[in-house]
């Protein structure tokens, strides 16, 4: 989400994405599923399929107002940002006790798993649940409890990454850091998410510099396409220093941007479902994958909020970058590689995972 810049554009990208014919070669296809991979830039509430939100509304004797799972995705439409958000937040009410947590999270992990993800750093978005008197207690709790059990059961590691919804207030993002403190050990980091419009990165200085003093780490969405775009992500760049930017595709308008943060190291979780293009102009979009990649930037893929995106996982994202994209297989082990390096784990962790993936393209 959130992810939804340029949504008029995007999302006819998006809506047509279903009629564009997919990777023909099998080969490539099987090889992407056995690849192993990670993912940084999914919303766990944007992973709650129909299907769930029937089967929560149950159990909470919650009533929604649709007669069924084909009904509730067909009422899936939006044409700009804030009908996005509005079917969004609606969407995730369903999410009241630990136990739906746990569910929403393992859930998710049992697909990305699937999909041979080895592993996530996932984004949830508490205040949403708060405002709704769920405690972080049990929002947190919930997920841990599933990040625990579907590393045991299923082998996939995760970490978890608080994001403040930009345009609360920053009040609120504070109290939201505050509560979840105590829960720092179940965290990695913070980032940045929801409606960018009149709502610049700094806005929350003073929560990320709280953040890093208590040892996470800082990223944020730079949505494609804003208003202050190339200003925003100056902003996180030079100012706010993020330890990783989620999107940011703009960056290839600006030679200087693109040479800090090259200079930084800096790798941009890209989510090409939704914000795959740039609109530099109607006739001519430019492809966010192909021109980052083009500009020597470190891409890594996600697939942002696949229940609200035709319910399409990490597999099927990367076949159409590759179609999209015009990937070669070296540009998307490259991409792959990126994905471990990027990850926040202790440098031994990165390495035994950038050597499964090593092995794997070896024997494949
Ligand atoms: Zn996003």
């Amino acid at each position: 989400m959130k992810g939804l810049a340029a949504l008029g554009g995007s999302l006819a990208l998006g809506r047509h994405a279903g009629a564009v014919a997919p990777v023909t070669d099998p080969t490539l296809a099987k090889f992407i599923h056995g690849l192993p991979k990670s993912e940084y830039h999914v919303h766990l509430e944007g992973t709650l399929e129909a299907e769930m939100k029937f089967a929560l509304a149950k159990r909470n004797g919650m009533n929604l107002p649709f007669a069924d799972v084909a009904a509730m995705k067909a009422s899936y439409q939006y044409h700009d940002l804030p009908s996005f958000l509005a079917i969004y937040y609606d969407g995730m009410k369903v999410l009241q006790k630990e136990p739906d947590f746990y569910d929403l999270a393992y859930a998710y992990l049992a697909k990305a798993a699937s999909q041979n993800v080895i592993y996530a750093e996932m984004f949830f978005d508490p205040q949403e649940h708060l405002k709704r008197g769920v405690t972080m207690a049990d929002v947190i709790g919930g997920i841990t409890r599933a990040r625990r059990d579907a590393e045991s059961k299923l082998g996939i590691r995760s970490q978890l990454i608080l994001c403040f919804v930009r345009d609360l207030s920053a009040e609120s993002a504070m109290a939201t850091l505050d509560a979840a403190l105590p829960f720092k050990a179940d965290l990695v980091g913070v980032g940045l998410d929801s409606d960018e419009a009149g709502n610049p990165p700094e806005k929350f200085r003073e929560h990320f510099a709280k953040a890093r003093a208590n040892g996470l780490k800082v990223t944020a969405h730079c949505d494609v396409d804003q208003t202050d775009t190339l200003k925003n992500i100056r902003t996180v760049l030079t100012d706010l220093k993020v330890d990783r930017i989620d999107h940011g595709g703009n960056i290839v308008q600006s030679t200087e941007l693109v040479a800090i943060a090259k200079e930084r190291g800096i790798y941009f979780t890209v989510c090409p479902t939704f914000s795959g293009t740039l609109r530099r102009t109607e006739k001519m979009p430019v492809d966010v994958v192909r021109a980052m990649l083009d500009a020597g930037l470190k891409v890594t893929i996600s697939s942002d909020d696949p229940a609200y995106m035709g319910s399409e996982y990490i597999d099927g994202v990367l076949i159409r970058a590759v179609d999209r994209s015009r990937l070669s297989k070296a540009e998307l082990i490259a991409m792959t590689r990126y994905g471990f390096e990027a990850a926040w784990l202790p440098e031994a962790d990165k390495a035994a995972m950038i050597a499964r993936l090593d092995a794997y393209v070896k024997s494949a």
